[in-house]
């Protein structure tokens, strides 16, 4: 709909749909309303009706993050920076907050030299029930307290639909692990939250699959979805997932949502997370999230994979190069 159409005008629109026989879902955005009207009905009967800004068809089953949806490609603001539109955003931190140290040891560093958000998990998905879980509220505290200090938005993890309302408090950005994909109540919670959602691929799912994931958060009001590609389970066992680069453009055909890549999750190791950022950056990615750690052999999570500070310096200068040559820069 229009944003001036009246709620008359989306009244009509809605029984129009009905009197066709087919069950019309009304999505509120925040700039104007929507009516999905699923599946195929017959899109000709609405064009021309009063209100209705355009009507659009799509060949698959997801509608609002189809590429036909909206060709000029979504933009999402997280906390005053953009993502996507050209820009290539880098996200860096901390696989998981430990303390107010290491923080401080962490994220000044990353950025000056260039990350513009900054990551951290306070709820951790632990695949042992032993491992660390995370800081909780605190770890959320110490974020916010190195935003205040660099000026870096947050984007961190939420596991449960009952702590969306807390963990939005005060992340920028909300992120959906691997592990939680396809917990739909979840997703129905963060696209009710009105922050921007990170969307991980579930670690078996298929694009398609990821791509319906978002279309759960798209429909319960969020718009604000940026998709992440955090490698995939394969029979290959010398990384601790495969990388899916394929995804990228494959993705991007598919979808007007924004691309971004998490090498460090993939990779398990912190030697392959250079090259696989400059890969992410060479295929068309809108961005990449890296783990970093002052002290990766101490980390209390997931410290194999994480890069140290002087190394992610070295990895921004040679992003650079790499952007360069696909007419970008790091932003
Ligand atoms: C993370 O980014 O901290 C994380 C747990 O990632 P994933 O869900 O991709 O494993
Ligand atoms: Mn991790």
């Amino acid at each position: 709909m229009s944003t001036t159409a009246t709620g008359g005008e989306l009244a009509d629109v809605v029984s129009c749909a009905e009197a066709g026989g087919w069950s019309p879902r009304v999505v509120r955005w925040p700039r104007h309303s929507l009516v999905v009207v699923a599946p195929h009905a017959d899109g000709a009967r609405f064009s021309g009706m009063a209100g209705v800004a355009r009507v659009v068809g799509s060949p698959g089953p997801h509608f609002l993050a189809a590429r036909d949806f909206r060709p000029g490609s979504t933009v999402v603001d997280v906390g005053g920076h953009v993502v996507g539109a050209g820009t290539f955003t880098v996200i860096a931190g901390p696989c998981a907050v430990e303390s107010r140290e290491q923080l401080a040891a962490v994220v000044p560093v990353v950025a000056s030299a260039g990350a513009v958000l900054m990551r951290g998990g306070a709820f951790k998905p632990r695949s042992s029930p032993y491992s660390f879980q995370g800081l909780g509220v605190e770890g959320l505290r110490l974020m916010a307290e190195q935003r205040r200090l660099t000026g870096l938005p947050i984007v961190t993890e939420v596991l449960r639909p009952e702590d969306v309302g807390l963990v939005a408090e005060y992340a920028d950005m909300l992120q959906i692990g691997t592990r939680n994909m396809q917990n739909f109540p979840l997703l129905q919670e963060v696209g009710r939250c009105g922050r921007p959602v990170l969307l991980k691929r579930g670690m078996s799912a298929t694009v398609q699959e990821w791509l319906l994931a978002a279309e759960y958060v798209l429909v319960h009001g969020n718009p604000n979805v940026v998709l992440c590609e955090r490698g995939i389970r394969t029979f290959e066992p010398s990384s601790r997932f495969t990388l899916d680069l394929t995804a990228v453009p494959v993705v991007k055909r598919m979808s007007h949502l924004p691309v971004i890549v998490d090498p460090s999750h993939a990779a398990g190791q912190a030697y392959v997370v250079a090259p696989m950022t400059l890969a992410a950056a060479a295929v068309g990615a809108d961005g990449v999230m890296i783990d970093v750690h002052s002290d990766p052999e101490n980390a209390l999570c997931d410290g194999g994979q994480a890069v140290t500070p002087p190394e992610f310096k070295q990895l921004m200068v040679d992003l650079a190069r790499v952007l360069a040559a696909t007419r970008r820069a790091v932003t």
